[in-house]
């Protein structure tokens, strides 16, 4: 089927005044971006709906991309046909035809936006219905549960006709929420707490702990690559990377081995921070679930999260591992995720970590370390790296 045009439906409800500009305009912005490889096309809105229009570009690619972009709640591939009784009706029965297993019932549904029509949106239902049942052979209405709905949809700026809608990623257009800064490790979860505040139309940047030479380059590689993949939903990502080794080396020279871990997180905190700070973020992102592992008690959480005052946000906090597993296999990330580099944390490992750590014992331990000189030290060498949409490696095609 040679399709003309898509059409993405979007927050139809919450949006008024000027809230829906800036949802529309980042939205659009999302949409021109992501379609960038496709240079026939040409991305319009009107009146509350948005169009790509193919000029030959192919649909079944298009949709693909714009399934990734947050705020799309529904695309159909539609044709653009003469706003009259005629062309609707052989278009609606072309577009039937070209399905293929064959539907065996259908519906019609007619919206009628562009009140100068003459005929009302029940009268081009049935005509359209009673053109599809002479030409269709076999086909039987079903309001209820049809294989087809057939939509038609009579507008000012044109008259559209789909037989199928897919799902969009739903959530928010990345750009309308403020920016938040993720804490990416290389594992299954802060990926995904990433995709999910992605989701919810935020900015992301991403800092990254590195611990050289205990963890190896390919480590920090893997992290790149997994930003990447984030740059599939939300364009490109800057990632701070923090030299965070001599930090690591003061604490387990000086704190007791089972707050080793616990201190450790709130350097990272009060780094990032600082960070965020700097950068403009107004909040941080992890990947922590509670329970999840005996470190992520809420008594930890609290630990970790006394030193700053910048929200801390959780997005997968009651979460499965089951949830955020098939979530992670969805965009991608699953696959990167469990390949064996070490991260800073599984070589810093005591054999008893504190579960319930208490914040008055962190303070205490901490007091021997030169907080301040620690951190500023870390902050100054952090690097920043601009991880683009671009493909990471040969044997990757895909553009974005
Ligand atoms: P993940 O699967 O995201 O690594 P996890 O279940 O392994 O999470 P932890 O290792 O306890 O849990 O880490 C909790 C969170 O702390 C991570 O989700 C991530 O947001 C952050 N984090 C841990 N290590 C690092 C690191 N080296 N750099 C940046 N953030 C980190
Ligand atoms: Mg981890």
């Amino acid at each position: 089927m040679n399709y003309d045009v898509i059409m993405i439906r979007y927050g139809e409800l919450a949006l008024k005044g000027k809230n829906r500009d800036t949802f529309e305009e980042a939205l659009q912005r999302s949409v021109k971006l992501i379609l960038r490889p496709f240079h026939a096309v040409k991305v319009f809105r009107k009146y509350g709906r948005m169009y790509v229009k193919l000029n030959g570009e192919n649909a079944t690619e298009v949709m693909e991309r714009l399934q990734r972009i947050f705020g799309i709640t529904s695309l159909s591939p539609t044709i653009q046909v003469e706003q009259n009784d005629e062309a609707m009706r052989k278009g609606a029965v072309e577009l039937i035809k070209s399905l293929d297993p064959q539907p065996k019932t259908f519906r019609v549904d007619t919206r009628r936006a562009d009140k100068r029509y003459p005929m009302s949106s029940n009268e081009v239902t049935r005509s359209v219905a009673g053109e599809i049942l002479r030409e269709v052979e076999g086909i039987k209405v079903d309001l209820h549960n049809a294989d087809t709905n057939v939509e038609v949809e009579i507008r000012e700026e044109g008259t559209f006709i789909t037989v199928q809608r897919i799902p969009g990623a739903g959530g928010l257009p990345v750009g309308t929420s403020g920016k938040v800064l993720l804490l990416l490790s290389g594992g299954i979860d802060s990926p995904v707490a990433g995709w999910m505040m992605l989701k919810r139309g935020v900015t992301l940047e991403a800092i990254h702990f590195h611990s050289y030479p205990f963890t190896s380059e390919r480590s920090l590689e893997k992290v790149r690559d997994l930003a990447h993949k984030l740059t599939r939903w939300g364009g490109k990502i800057k990632l701070h990377v923090v030299p965070f080794t001599e930090i690591q080396t003061s604490i387990r020279q000086n704190c007791p081995e089972d707050y080793l871990i616990t201190i450790m997180r709130r350097f990272m905190m009060r780094i990032s921070e600082r960070i965020a700070k700097k950068t403009g973020a107004l909040a941080l992102a992890t990947g922590e679930s509670l329970g999840q592992v005996a470190s992520q008690t809420l008594e930890s959480m609290n630990a970790i999260n006394n030193p700053i005052n910048i929200p801390l946000l959780r997005p997968l906090v009651s979460m499965d591992k089951t949830e955020i597993t098939k979530i992670s296999r969805d965009i991608d990330t699953f696959e990167l995720s469990i390949l064996p580099y070490e991260d800073c944390c599984t070589i810093f490992t005591p054999k008893n970590p504190v579960t319930r750590p208490r914040v008055d014992l962190c303070e205490k331990f901490e007091a021997v370390l030169d907080i301040e000189a620690l951190v500023n030290d870390a902050v100054e060498r952090t690097e920043i790296e601009e991880i683009t949409t671009k493909p990471r490696h040969e044997t990757v095609v895909d553009l974005f």
